[in-house]
């Protein structure tokens, strides 16, 4: 690829010669799992998000189920998720029993559509679960506000926005419990699946360190749901190397973002900066009419890109037996059917966005000669 849609590399490279002798001291040792790196990441993640605790987990699935299961959700209960997520927000809830509920999203923010979340709330709703979607904020007040009216908790999908900030606070600081993903393309990625939850509440941050290891209160003393969630310890030694590191790649991300806004031609729809606080931008998502040719294209000249997501949760095969049907959701519809994420990377150099820029310029051109 000339231009690939991510480039995990270039990033590697920036911490390998620092992490090997402590990946060598870790295989040494033989504390493969929840050694002292991860409480110490533990201790610097909470620090950097701005909540009391954080949890090293296995994934960012395990995140989102944890938090729920340590905020009592389970069967006969309903919890809400915007219909334009990644499966495991919703999966999450299914996994506990409980139903998810999906809500339309908003044109403009690709996020939950918070003006609709009132409408979805029953006497079985126990919970929303707002995703900063592609690494920009929700606009948590009103997500705030129903949830406190109707009691319910809120565990923000922070797996895509390490860093992003609404209003001078971090996401995933701001509901009952966040999700953070460490998947390695993630803005923070570890060596592997690897993920955590942060919480201000003791009692959520115990139940979760007791079910990520076997329900264990106490050795082979089995109290809470038994699961197997702990991060492995050479996780822990990769994430702290990069944390460090992840406010300036988030930095040359926003200028990146910045220069597409700028550059981007008129007939490309392209997401804009929010008011109320600061995109991280995981995903550089635009839509386009004749969507799949516009990748053709671009893949012919050696660009990557990528689909996120193709298909709304409320038509998801897995999903079918909730009952949905096509046409439930027509702005998640009309969506899906027009984004495409351009490359995005903090390493990626600004004369390649300028390239994808020029590349699509002539593309809506062909497309729309006058
Ligand atoms: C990546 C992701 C997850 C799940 O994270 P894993 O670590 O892959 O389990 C959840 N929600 C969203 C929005 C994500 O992008």
């Amino acid at each position: 690829m000339a231009i690939p849609f991510v480039d995990l590399q270039a990033q590697q490279a920036q911490v390998v010669d620092e992490i090997l002798p402590e990946i060598e001291a870790v295989l040494r040792r033989g504390n493969f799992i929840l050694g002292d790196p991860v409480s110490q990441f533990e201790a610097e993640f909470a620090e950097y998000i701005g909540s009391d605790y954080a949890v090293g987990l296995d994934s960012g699935l395990s995140a989102l189920k944890l938090a729920l299961a340590a905020l009592g959700i389970g069967p006969g209960d309903e919890v809400i998720v915007p219909v334009n997520t990644f499966i495991a927000t919703a999966a999450a809830v299914s996994f506990l029993g409980a139903r998810p509920v999906f809500v339309e999203m908003d044109e403009d923010t690709n996020n939950i559509d918070v003006t609709r979340i009132e409408a979805a709330i029953n006497e079985r709703t126990r919970a929303i679960m707002p995703v900063h979607l592609y690494g920009s904020p929700v606009d948590m007040d009103p997500v705030m506000a129903v949830a406190n009216r109707y009691n319910l908790y809120v565990v923000e999908d922070a797996a895509q926005a390490h860093g992003a900030m609404y209003k001078g606070r971090r996401v995933g600081s701001i509901g009952h419990a966040g999700a953070f993903s460490f998947y390695p393309a993630k803005n923070l990625g570890a060596a592997g699946d690897a993920g955590a939850l942060v919480t201000n509440d003791p009692d959520v941050a115990e139940r979760v360190k007791g079910m990520r290891n076997v329900g264990q209160v106490e050795r082979y003393i089995h109290s809470l749901p038994p699961y197997n969630h702990r991060m492995d310890t050479l996780h822990a030694v990769v994430l702290s190397a990069k944390l460090k590191r992840l406010d300036g790649w988030n930095a040359s991300r926003d200028r990146l973002a910045g220069l597409y806004i700028e550059n981007l031609p008129q007939g490309i729809i392209t997401p804009q900066r929010i008011d109320y606080g600061t995109q991280v931008w995981h995903l550089f998502v635009v839509r386009a009419e004749r969507r799949d040719d516009l990748r053709a294209a671009l893949q012919t000249e050696g660009i990557g890109t990528g689909i996120h997501y193709p298909v709304p949760l409320h038509l998801q095969p897995y999903y079918a037996d909730l009952g949905y049907q096509r046409g439930d959701f027509p702005v998640a519809e009309m969506v899906a059917d027009e984004i495409v994420s351009l490359p995005m990377y903090a390493e990626m150099a600004e004369s390649d966005v300028r390239l994808v820029c020029e590349r699509l310029s002539e593309f809506v051109l062909t497309a729309n000669p006058t």
